[in-house]
């Protein structure tokens, strides 16, 4: 590899950052060139929904590392610089401005974008999405004064997080779901009307099975008019519908796209110079059998961490159980896995004062497992998966059973 031309990571997000991060620490001395359409260093999304959002913490504390520390590591970090076109015959990322950026590996970071509402009004003022430090200013800006009407569209992570920040700042808060429960895709039934009825009971509209047909107000976003024709009240919108990977980049230079990026475990997308991590990648997951592309804070930074070693020649593929978390109120919420099918579910823990945990059990198998303000059993479910652990269902829900003792056996 030429130091002239080097490693190029499009994508200074939480995978890129770690990216970068790891080439350096595992001996790369080569150039290093680290490409963020950003105006900030490599910052982590999660506390933009939670405590930036609430004014806990200033934004830069989201940030990977400080700013001055990519210099120091030889990494040249450039903000505002967005990669319009991959040229793989001359192994060059090219810049909007027409510079071509040589690379002799390429790793693509590139994360995903908020999906956007396509109804009239969308676009008027008072109308917020959320996924960068500037959405997240521009949103406590408005939910400070704490007489704000929030309506949120879309009962999924963003919006039951934005809900909860705006009930604890004061604002009266609607959320409209299309699905007949919220976090359609994350949560069980059962699970998903729990997590409902901790917002109902701190003062939240969770409207179900319920779309907008438009915004409405002339000068700024005034209420929505909703597919029934009811008028709903709002002085300010959040929307939260999801998001969409950004392999555009990946598919134009001719790379395998199928809901984002393939890539296998070691991070490899169909050209062997280049790798790929994070929200963007379709990646296998050997420990749940089959493809998946998560959405997650720990997938960014892990799998940043072993696309970066395999692309330096190191042979271990990333295989982790998934994980998640969010905090809603005083409410810690954490996932394992990815249940798609078990046979049962049992249950450790007092479910009415919010503190369990469910497993979700096929023959003697942990599928996967949920928690409400109990982290540390949830941290012994995900070791269990890990190890590919016999489970029997009557251990699991047994108080006097402790989990680690299930890992010996
Ligand atoms: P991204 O964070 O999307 O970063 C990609 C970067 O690449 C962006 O900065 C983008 O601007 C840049 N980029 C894209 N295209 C180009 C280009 N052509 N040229 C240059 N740069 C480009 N996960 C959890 O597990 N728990 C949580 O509690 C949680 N909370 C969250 C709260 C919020 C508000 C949000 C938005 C997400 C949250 N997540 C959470 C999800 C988690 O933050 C993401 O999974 C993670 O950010 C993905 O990291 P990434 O680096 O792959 O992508
Ligand atoms: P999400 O979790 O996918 O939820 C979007 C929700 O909006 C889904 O329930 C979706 O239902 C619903 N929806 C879609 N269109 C709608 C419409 N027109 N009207 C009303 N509801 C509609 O995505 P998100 O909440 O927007 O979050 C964006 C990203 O940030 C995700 O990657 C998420 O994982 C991440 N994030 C994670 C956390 C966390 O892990 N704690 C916190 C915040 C954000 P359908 O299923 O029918 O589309």
């Amino acid at each position: 590899m030429s130091a002239a031309s080097g490693i190029v990571v499009v994508g200074a997000g939480q995978a890129g950052g770690w990216a970068a991060r790891t080439l350096r620490d595992q001996g790369f001395e080569g150039r290093l060139v680290l490409l963020g359409e950003e105006a900030f260093p490599p910052y982590e999304r999660p506390p933009l929904s939670k405590d930036v959002l609430l004014g806990k913490e200033p934004a830069a504390a989201t940030y990977l590392w400080p700013e001055t520390s990519f210099g120091e590591l030889g990494i040249e970090l450039r903000s505002g610089s967005r990669a319009a076109a991959i040229d793989r015959s001359a192994g060059a990322v090219l810049l909007e401005d027409g510079e071509a950026v040589g690379y002799d590996r390429l790793m693509l970071a590139t994360g995903a974008r908020v999906r956007r509402l396509a109804v009239p009004g969308a676009d008027l003022p008072g109308v917020h999405y959320l996924r960068n430090i500037g959405d997240c200013e521009a949103i406590r800006e408005e939910l400070a004064e704490g007489d704000a009407d929030l309506l949120v569209i879309g009962g999924g992570w963003i919006g039951l997080e934005v809900a909860a920040a705006g009930r604890m700042l004061g604002a009266e808060v609607v959320v409209l779901e299309a699905l007949e429960r919220v976090c359609g895709r994350a949560l069980t039934p059962d699970l998903a009307d729990h997590v409902a009825r901790i917002h109902r009971s701190r003062g939240v509209d969770i409207r179900l099975g319920t779309t907008v047909r438009e915004l409405i107000g002339d000068e700024r976003v005034t209420g929505a008019r909703l597919a029934d024709g009811t008028i709903l009240p709002a002085s300010l919108v959040v929307i939260g519908i999801g998001i969409v990977p950004n392999s555009e980049l990946a598919a134009q230079a001719g790379l395998e796209v199928e809901n984002g990026v393939v890539v296998d475990a070691f991070g490899r997308t169909s050209d062997p110079d280049i790798f790929a991590a994070g929200d963007v990648t379709n990646h296998p997951n050997d420990l749940l059998g089959r493809r998946i592309r998560l959405e997650s804070w720990e997938n960014a930074q892990n799998q940043a961490i072993a696309a970066a070693r395999a692309m330096l020649g190191g042979e271990t593929p990333y295989r982790e159980v998934p994980w998640f978390w969010s905090d809603q109120y005083d409410v810690n919420i954490q996932l394992v896995g990815l249940p798609a099918d078990w046979d049962r579910t049992v249950t450790r823990g007092d479910r009415a004062a919010d503190r369990f945990i469910e497993f979700y059990v096929k023959g003697d198998r942990l599928e996967g497992a949920a928690a409400l303000n109990n982290p540390r059993d949830i941290r012994f479910a995900k070791r269990l998966m890990q190890a590919e652990k016999s489970v029997d269902p009557a251990a699991l829900t047994d108080p006097a059973v402790k989990l680690q003792t299930l890992l010996r056996g």
